[in-house]
């Protein structure tokens, strides 16, 4: 622009200097041809009054000064003197301009150029009173001849004109642009700059201002998009439909242990060449939808992806990698558990039926038949025991059949079940000394009860004669902490992981005599997470046992 406008000053200023000097020459040259012939006309008139006073017209015409050429032309056209050229030689002037006008009307006048055109020639002719022709002529240069005589003056106003001209072309186009280009773009309304740029300036208004809604409305999007991605647990990959990846969200960046934002945009297969990965997308790409089971380390993905269309084109692809990690070992933990759940009911119904099958067939001695009674009962009381504990669990694991939680008064259970289990504990040697402060938390009265059952079961049969356990009830920062430990015979360290495992039991044999159905924990375990507790084991062998519950702060 501002070369254009610099163009356009400097162009115009030369076109206009151009021009203006041509007319100037013009209408000098008027001017000039004026000039000229009124001195021929003096001229003339005085060699008319010299020719009339004159005793001898030849001697008075030649005695003439020779600069302006003096002609004298009879009635007929003939050439009767000239003081330039040799009168006999010279053609018949009858028909010249000048003489058929003075012929015509006393007098006349006529201007030629020469054969090069850089002479020009002026006449003036006069008829006498005879009707002879008295010419008289003068040559002068051409305008053509003074122009071309006065090219290097011109050539040097035109550099003159020239470089004023870019000076002043160029300041122009400077003034013209600077406010153009201090054009205030993010404010296109608060510039005041020239009135037809206006119209401009409000059109631009009105689209910054669309622009900025668009782009307002765009990472509202962005962000819900962004927010909803970001929070989920399951990876969630936007392929294009050329496999690059238009979005990856945190979950599968960490999966696939990439930076989220360095892998946007590359080939999905650059993230992770996994054959499992590669067959979800090839079936996706054939049947509209595809699944895979991914291992990574220790965890497993369930990979699962599907086309994305618009107007029944394939637009891209949507991944989604779900962690089913644990639906894994709860499926094997299930099958275990069955497993061992049908050899734990076999142990015991085995037994009954041997000592059934010898009281039956009268085999057994009248004295040994209570004691045979006596086992049956106690084998009995073990599958029911079994029973039970199975039952709770799959409560447990059925979180829907569980009652709501409430408030419960923790002391009131903890008293009471101690004072259910006392004669026990008195059987066993075990003194069991209760320390509990008032204290309620939340959950289900049952689940709790339970808990503290199991808890203080399992310090009293795992400990020694003259033993024994604490019972503990007390808040600390808003926490209710439950705590019961003994002075029994300790769990070995490698065991301490395992004994929350389903039917784990770190000594069978020991566990047969006194009748644990190695469920005990794994039930405790589960109620704690289901009320939203933390548990906590710490054990030695040969000193005892302590296991901590926290509870969470009791909502008022
Ligand atoms: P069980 O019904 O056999 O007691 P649990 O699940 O309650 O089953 O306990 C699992 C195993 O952990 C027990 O067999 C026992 O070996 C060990 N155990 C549990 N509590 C204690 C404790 N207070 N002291 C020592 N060992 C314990």
């Amino acid at each position: 622009m501002k070369q254009r406008i610099f163009w356009n000053i400097f162009l115009s200023s030369l076109i206009a200097a151009l021009l203006l000097g041509g007319v100037v020459l013009l209408a000098k040259d008027r001017s000039y041809e004026k000039l000229v012939f009124s001195d021929l006309t003096a001229e003339c008139e005085y060699v008319e009054a010299g020719l009339l006073s004159a005793v001898d017209e030849n001697a008075f015409l030649e005695s003439l000064p020779t600069q302006d050429r003096v002609t004298l032309i009879d009635v007929d056209g003939t050439v009767v003197f000239d003081t330039a050229k040799d009168a006999a030689t010279l053609e018949n002037h009858a028909n010249r301009p000048e003489v058929v006008e003075a012929q015509n009307y006393g007098e006349g006048t006529s201007s030629r150029f020469s054969d090069t055109q850089l002479i020009r020639n002026f006449y003036y002719a006069k008829k006498l009173a005879d009707n002879r022709i008295l010419r008289v002529a003068t040559s002068e240069q051409s305008v053509l001849s003074m122009v071309s005589n006065m090219i290097p003056t011109m050539l040097l106003v035109l550099v003159a004109i020239a470089v004023v001209s870019i000076l002043f072309a160029r300041y122009a186009a400077k003034t013209i642009v600077q406010p153009i280009n201090a054009l205030d773009l993010d404010n296109p309304l608060g510039n005041a700059t020239y009135d037809e740029l206006a119209p401009l300036l409000t059109g631009m208004e009105r689209q910054r201002r669309e622009i900025a809604n668009r782009m307002c409305a765009l990472s509202e999007k962005q962000r819900e998009f962004t927010a909803v991605t970001e929070n989920m647990r399951e990876g969630f990959i936007l392929l294009d439909s050329n496999d690059r990846m238009l979005a990856i969200n945190g979950s599968a960046a960490s999966i696939f242990g990439a930076d989220a934002k360095s892998v946007k945009g590359a080939y999905v297969l650059m993230l992770n060449r996994s054959v499992a990965l590669q067959q979800a997308i090839e079936a996706a790409k054939k049947e509209g939808s595809g699944q895979a089971t991914l291992i990574r380390g220790a965890n497993t993905y369930q990979v699962l992806a599907s086309i994305v269309t618009d107007n029944q084109m394939s637009a891209g692809m949507v991944i989604l990698i779900l962690d089913i990690t644990d639906r894994i070992a709860a499926e094997q933990m299930r099958r275990e558990f069955s497993a061992n759940v049908s050899h734990e009911l076999k142990t015991p119904l085995t037994s009954i039926l041997g000592y059934a099958e010898i009281m039956r067939d009268g085999v057994a001695k009248p004295e040994d038949t209570r004691r045979f009674a006596g086992k049956i009962y106690s084998e009995a009381s073990q599958l029911m025991s079994l029973i039970e504990d199975i039952i709770r669990l799959s409560q447990l694991d059925e979180k829907t059949s569980l009652p709501e939680m409430v408030p419960v008064d923790l002391k009131a259970i903890c008293e009471d079940v101690s004072q259910r289990l006392q004669p026990h504990a008195e059987k066993a040697g075990v003194t069991l000394n209760v320390n509990c402060e008032e204290a309620s938390v939340y959950g289900i009265p049952k689940i709790l009860e339970e808990i503290v059952l199991n808890l203080i079961d399992n310090a009293v049969k795992y400990n020694t004669s003259n033993g024994s356990v604490g019972v503990t009830l007390k808040t600390v920062d808003h926490h209710v902490e439950l705590r019961v430990s003994d002075t029994g015979i300790g769990i070995p360290e490698e065991h301490l992981s395992r004994v929350f495992e389903r039917f784990y039991r770190v000594d069978r044999s020991r566990n047969k005599q006194i009748g644990g159905t190695g469920l005990g924990l794994s039930i405790v375990k589960h109620s704690v997470e289901t009320l939203g507790a933390t548990l906590q084991l710490e054990s030695k062998l040969g000193i005892g046992t302590t296991v901590t519950i926290v509870f969470p702060p009791l909502l008022k």
